[in-house]
């Protein structure tokens, strides 16, 4: 009986512990509070950043934090227009190119963006760059305005405590939900070489990345040539940790190609405010209110 009971008071926490991904409708996981997740891994990009190569090549740095200060800009308009206000609150952004020739890139809660050099070199400097660049900031930023990471720190607390899941939720920070966010990132032992996200996960956040990027007024399209590239150089035998091993590029590829017109259809038009918390720089497109059908899309 007491079994019983605690195991409905477990549901019942975990069904009140649901939010919702925005950008999809996807139902999500949340045991982990944001205070937990942002200071875990704030903590963890301040390792990173001591021990990371910071690149001197001032150029090449230029380059990624204008596309990362306007792919951010894009994500806070975003959350701004769909009324996710007391989010924006956790992003402190922070824009980075080190010298590291892997292919990698990533965003960690809270906004803070490194870009690999070996990244950088892989798209080249064609008229495309900025626009492929832009679709793996806004990829990496997906994943963090989607929440994945406090979404598998939960999955992994709810595998580690079953029934005691409960405690967790009710008793805020506990060494079990710190253990649960430092596995779920593979934090502690690869900085910067986060686990794979899921396929689910990576999916998502391909498809936020591209509406990032669009309301960023870069072309969407440059997310397919960035990802041949991908496949071209990790020859399919040992992928980059940028692109995990599931789901395939193949897979998304035509993804993507399915969701591209649509979002340039949903996403094209929309324009950043002038200024918000995260660049005060010029962007391609005016700031002038706009609303899309059918997504309540709205920026004035
Ligand atoms: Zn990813």
């Amino acid at each position: 009986m007491i079994k019983k009971i605690i195991s409905c008071a477990v549901v019942a926490a975990v069904l009140t512990a649901c939010s919702t991904v925005s950008m999809t409708g996807r139902k999500q996981l949340n045991l982990v509070s944001e205070s937990e997740i942002l200071s875990a891994s704030l903590t963890e990009y301040q390792s990173y950043m001591k021990t990371a190569k910071v690149s001197t090549d001032a150029n090449a740095t230029a380059i990624v934090k204008n596309v990362a200060q306007r792919i951010a800009a894009a994500a806070e308009a975003y959350l701004t227009v769909t009324g996710q206000t007391a989010d924006l609150q956790n992003y402190a952004w922070e824009f980075n190119l080190t010298q590291d020739d892997n292919l990698n890139a990533f965003c960690m809660p809270g906004g803070k963006i490194v870009v690999y050099s070996g990244m950088l070199k892989l798209i080249g400097n064609g008229a495309d760059r900025d626009d492929e660049l832009a679709a793996v900031i806004g990829h990496e930023v997906g994943h963090a305005i989607a929440k994945h990471g406090q979404e598998r720190a939960s999955q992994q607390l709810l595998q580690q405590m079953g029934g005691s899941v409960l405690g967790a939720v009710m008793g805020g920070a506990s060494a079990q939900t710190q253990q649960a966010i430092a596995t779920a990132y593979g934090m502690g032992t690869q900085y910067g070489a986060l686990l794979p996200f899921s396929r689910k996960h990576e999916l998502e956040a391909d498809y936020i990345g591209i509406v990032l990027a669009t309301i960023a007024g870069y072309d969407a399209d440059a997310a397919i040539t960035l990802w041949q590239k991908m496949e071209a150089a990790s020859g399919g035998a040992n992928p980059a940790p940028f692109m995990s091993t599931h789901p395939s590029s193949t897979k998304r590829i035509s993804e993507l190609q399915k969701a591209i017109p649509k979002v340039k259809a949903e996403y094209g038009n929309v324009s950043q405010p002038a200024t918000t918390t995260a660049t005060k720089t010029t962007t391609k497109k005016a700031a002038t209110a706009s609303t899309k059908k059918g997504t309540g899309f709205k920026i004035g």
